[in-house]
């Protein structure tokens, strides 16, 4: 057993002035059991918690890190970028280099606005799609997160999943009646949702859903949702802030054509640092004050630190040949191995891969929905988390999280992992 006294020592620290001692709840270990570690020092694929254990990260912040901790080139340019002022509230040129570096990666999107989280990203992609169709409602799918906002901190009621229900406190009924829940993969739920509403103004879907466990979606459902959303004058928002610059260059475009009316970035293109974004079609992007009347601002929108983290992450990725084809390479590798060797223990496994993401469930059957995540062997897998942070291996603390391969990993590494899953699995059976 590793020693992690200073870990729980600040852990409950915090909790007397941070509610549940963290300031984002899956951070507190809860499905998993155990205290959260405090975190020292980040290297490469590495992680050093506050005792001096070390761990290999697949967490990487939840995504942002394809490059991994402390990259030379990534800390040299934010290095000079604090040199010359942490912010203005006024322009800046590289807010417009960075944009001109997601542009060409994203079919159908001509301009953009950068922000500082995906939850704002969402946020005012929503507004904006509703001012546009002039219309209320709108469809989320279950399983699928875009952020905390109100309108979007919405699940399936019981029964005929249509209108659903807030899956918080502190939102208003009112609000979240105009929230519609559809299930993933599954056309024909759209449909009911349309019809039950008759009032639809978009549509937002994660097109790889990533915080339900990695679910990519089909193809086919993709294409269909994107001509039902032509007919009848929807707007298609598709949610990249996980998969964008993670599972290929042109996110889920580097798998599947299909075009956006808006989407929304955030993790990588901030390289760490808080920026995230929304873009769309100029028709709509102008509607946007102070061009158009549909408010929204940020004080430290744009900040110069994130974009300059932002920026070099994007021109390094561009710059760097193979990037994606060699991190899913080694994503295969590793939920292969991990797959057969829990086979060897009888133990059911259900994996997948885009690019750098990765996704493993402890499940009998295929996942395609968050109805079938659900269906996942959640105390086995806390069992297995355990037993792998003990060997030094850090997965998200959820069965129903993706886990992200960055550049300094190499076969060898995975190979360890690979190791202790075998002990881990062996440990579980005992
Ligand atoms: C992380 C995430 C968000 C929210 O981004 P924050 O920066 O945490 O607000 C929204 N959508 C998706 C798909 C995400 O993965």
């Amino acid at each position: 057993m590793r020693n992690i006294l200073h870990s729980i020592n600040s852990f409950n620290e915090a909790k007397q002035v941070i509610p549940g001692g963290v300031n984002s709840p899956v951070r507190a270990f809860k499905s998993v059991g155990g205290t959260p570690l405090f975190i020292q020092r980040g290297e490469g694929y590495k992680i050093f918690d506050i005792d001096e254990n070390e761990y290999i990260d697949f967490v990487q912040s939840w995504g942002p890190l394809i490059f991994g901790h402390c990259d030379k080139d990534i800390e040299s340019c934010v290095l000079s970028a604090l040199q010359c002022g942490l912010s203005f509230g006024a322009p800046t040129a590289r807010e417009t280099a960075l944009i001109k570096e997601i542009l060409p990666c994203y079919h159908g999107i001509e301009k953009m606005r950068l922000v500082n989280s995906g939850t704002e990203a969402t946020m005012s992609a929503i507004r904006l799609a509703r001012a546009f169709s002039k219309k209320d409602d709108i469809i989320k799918f279950d399983g699928c997160y875009h952020g905390h906002s109100d309108a979007l901190l919405v699940s399936a009621g019981s029964g005929c999943a249509t209108f659903g229900t807030p899956s918080s406190p502190g939102i208003p009924n009112d609000i979240s009646k105009h929230t519609l829940v559809a299930r993933y993969n599954d056309i024909d739920s759209v449909r009911e949702c349309m019809q039950a509403s008759g009032n639809v103004a978009c549509i937002i879907i994660e097109p790889i859903a990533g915080n339900m466990g990695l679910v990519p979606a089909d193809k086919e459902f993709l294409l269909s949702l994107r001509e039902l959303c032509d007919k009848h004058h929807i707007v298609l928002i598709l949610d990249e802030v996980m998969s964008g610059f993670r599972a290929g260059l042109n996110g889920v475009q580097s798998f599947v054509e299909i075009e956006a009316d808006l989407a929304t970035f955030g993790k990588v293109i901030g390289g760490g640092m808080p920026l995230a974004a929304f873009g769309g079609k100029q028709e709509i992007m102008d509607m946007l004050s102070p061009e158009g009347g549909v408010y929204q601002a940020g004080t430290l929108s744009g900040n110069p630190i994130a974009t300059a983290a932002g920026l070099v992450t994007l021109c390094k990725i561009k710059n760097t040949p193979n990037l994606y084809t060699r991190l899913e390479q080694l994503a295969h590798f590793l939920v292969n191995g991990l797959q057969s060797i829990a086979h060897r223990h009888n133990i059911a496994l259900q994996t997948s891969v885009r690019g750098s993401m990765f996704g493993f469930f402890f499940n009998q059957n295929q996942v395609k929905n968050f109805d079938d995540a659900k269906k996942s062997d959640t105390q086995l897998f806390a069992r297995f988390h355990q037993e792998m942070l003990r060997r030094g291996v850090y997965f998200a603390c959820s069965q129903f999280e993706t886990g992200f391969i960055c550049t300094p990993m190499d076969k060898g590494v995975i190979e360890r992992v690979l190791e202790c899953a075998d002990e881990s699995f062996a440990a579980i059976k005992k």
